[in-house]
């Protein structure tokens, strides 16, 4: 099947969804959209009171500041993929709960292993923690290229953020003027992480291994 079909496929079930609360107030899954051969894939939170009513990412305020800040850099919705972490609305867009994260992150981790991007942008903290699946300081890590998982990761400040803060949007303006001369080049190879050893203890005794409690 092509990534396209794979994709609508995925979307059929992912609309169905109950399997956190946020599936009883939802008005629309909001699945993610764009081109499903990109390279570049656009990782946010949770949809907004916008994205709800019509099920489509970043259609609001912060969707309109995505629009240009990817004009900006030769990029459009139609040439890379966009989607969220969580695909139901918290209500009152709070935070997302980490059950709701748990529920929900298969379906974006479905979503990348159809479309295999080289580059996955991070929008704001939620989605930079739930990618690298480890906690990271956006304030230390944003505008740069790191490595987590399997993956080639740039972070960005979520637009939503910037619209409030003058001093983050010339942060993501910046970010964004950087993100144009990574993806001008070849991405790094991924570097496994570096596993901790597990030592398996050479045969001892029961007697031997209750010592050792
Ligand atoms: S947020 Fe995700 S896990 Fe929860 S109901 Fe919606 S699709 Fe299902």
């Amino acid at each position: 099947m092509e990534k396209k079909e794979c994709l609508e496929e995925l979307k059929k079930k992912v609309e169905n969804c109950r399997n956190c609360s946020l599936g009883r107030s939802r008005k629309y899954v909001v699945f993610g959209e764009g081109n499903s051969e990109s390279k570049i894939v656009f990782v946010g939170e949770a949809p907004g009171y916008y994205e709800d009513q019509v099920g489509k990412p970043f259609v609001g305020q912060a969707g309109k500041l995505l629009d240009t800040l990817l004009a900006d850099i030769g990029l459009s919705r139609s040439s890379v993929y966009i989607a969220n972490i969580l695909k139901c609305r918290p209500l009152g867009n709070r935070d997302p709960l980490p059950e709701e994260i748990n529920a929900c992150k298969p379906y974006l981790m479905e979503q990348l292993k159809i479309i295999q991007p080289s580059l996955i942008c991070t929008l704001g903290r939620f989605a930079l923690i739930s990618i690298c699946n480890k906690s990271v300081s956006i304030t230390a890590v944003h505008g740069k290229l790191i490595q987590a998982e399997t993956y080639n990761i740039f972070p960005l400040y979520h637009p939503a953020a910037a619209l409030h803060q003058p001093t983050l949007l010339k942060s993501i303006k910046r970010d964004f003027a950087e993100l144009k001369e990574i993806i001008s080049k070849p991405m790094p190879k991924i570097k496994p992480e570096p596993k901790t050893e597990i030592k398996i203890p050479e045969k001892t005794n029961v007697q031997e291994q209750m010592k050792l409690f």
